[in-house]
């Protein structure tokens, strides 16, 4: 017998066969002799229509009140889905964040965990319930509903597993596990048995979009196991672990990210201090400041670029503007139209010749190079935005990523 946290994302509750669906896999780990936890999302794209609505309403509303009307929707498919394993005839609850004592800070509608307090869920299993739990919601110490930020209901997840000392926590998704590319750019792309935390983190931010990054840290943090697998298909999915039990591969996947844009600052002072002025703004501001460029200083200027993420693109030009008399620069330029490519794999740390293999994958399909960042274990490039799907087919042939893996 185990415990097993099992979380389904909005496309595998999204209507009512989907949840008998869902409902119909939660049996048959419970009839296994298992405790199960499960997780859930809002239905399909209902979070996407809550925030329509609030537009209609008011499209400065305040976070709180945001955090209120979003987690209405992991609330519907909890009782949804608790409703449907009722009907299959086996034990069961459904609980909110609130019952569950999900406790996060007030950073409302981006908030952290910070811990579950009460046993509440225990207390369920050891009636042998299922338990089902809504997902990205959480409570404040104001007693205020939070919620984790888009697509956090994975880190609710890994939360309850780590909590509850789960042995395993089970993403289901749409997909049917990491791929070394996604599979709709790269049509023979392979799906990976496991991945390090720290690939898979490299990968979730560099916009492979299967897990909510601060899942990933969280799993890494408390040594949870994950498994990312398809709700609809049965098949082995990826596990994400420890990297000593992980294969070191040089390159594990080619990702890419559209939701960039780069700022250039012209012409700033070239006197010191200029960096650390200009990003300590923004990081009061907490713009998440990406690939950073500084071109050699000539007649007392020099040129600063960097990459936000798009979302934060506003916050940047607020924060550029408020403070445009210290940056004094002569001109500053976004661009929107580029694209981040990166490369992973722990095992490249070591081996110098894995960026200039990537760098000659684009060369030798004409796609220039903007700007370009590396760290121990993955290489990113900013290209033209046109040319980034050619760009991952281009760098996944390269490193045979097709090929290697059964
Ligand atoms: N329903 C939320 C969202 O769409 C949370 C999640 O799906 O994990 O972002
Ligand atoms: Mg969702």
């Amino acid at each position: 017998m185990a415990l097993i946290v099992q979380k389904f994302g909005g496309t595998s509750v999204a209507n009512a066969e989907r949840i008998f669906n869902v409902a119909n896999r939660v049996v048959e780990t419970y009839d296994q002799d298992n405790d199960v936890v499960v997780v859930v999302s809002a239905q399909g794209d209902t979070t996407d229509e809550l925030i329509e609505k609030a537009k209609e309403i008011n499209p400065r509303a305040s976070k709180r009140e945001m955090d209120v009307l979003l987690s209405t929707g992991e609330q519907q498919s909890m009782a949804l889905l608790a409703m449907a394993i009722e009907k299959i005839g086996r034990p069961v609850v459904s609980l909110s964040a609130w019952q569950v004592g999900l406790m996060t800070d007030s950073n409302y509608s981006n908030s952290r965990i910070k811990r579950i307090v009460g046993n509440r869920i225990q207390a369920e299993l050891d009636k042998h319930k299922i338990v089902v739990m809504a997902g990205f919601q959480g409570i404040n110490k104001f007693d205020d509903v939070t919620t984790l930020g888009r697509g956090g209901s994975d880190t609710s997840a890994v939360a309850v597993a780590s909590a509850l000392g789960a042995d395993l926590c089970q993403i289901y998704t749409d997909v049917r596990g990491v791929f070394t590319a996604d599979p709709r750019i790269v049509p023979d792309a392979v799906q990976l048995n496991d991945i390090s935390y720290d690939e898979m983190l490299e990968l979730a931010s560099l916009g492979a979009n299967v897990l909510h990054n601060r899942s990933v840290e969280m799993a890494k943090k408390y040594n949870i196991n994950l498994e990312v697998l398809s709700s609809l298909e049965k098949a082995p999915g990826t596990i994400v672990k420890e990297a000593n039990s992980v294969e070191k591969m040089l390159v594990r996947g080619v990702a890419r990210d559209n939701d960039i844009a780069r700022i250039s600052l012209v012409g700033v002072e070239d006197t010191p201090g200029k960096a650390f002025q200009i990003f300590a703004h923004l990081a009061k501001k907490k713009v998440n400041v990406d690939v950073i460029l500084q071109s050699i200083g000539r007649d007392g200027k020099k040129d600063i670029s960097f990459t936000v993420p798009s979302s934060q693109l506003e916050a940047t030009r607020k924060t550029l503007d408020e403070n445009s008399g210290m940056i004094g620069a002569e001109h500053i330029d976004i661009n929107e139209n580029v694209s981040k490519v990166s490369i992973v794999g722990a095992g490249m740390a070591s081996n110098p010749g894995v960026a200039a293999t990537m760098f000659e994958a684009l060369y030798d399909a004409g796609i220039n190079i903007n700007m370009i960042s590396t760290s121990e274990i993955k290489v990113s490039v900013l290209i033209d935005k046109p040319y980034a799907e050619d760009a991952v087919r281009a760098i996944h042939a390269k490193f045979h990523l097709d090929a290697k893996r059964d």
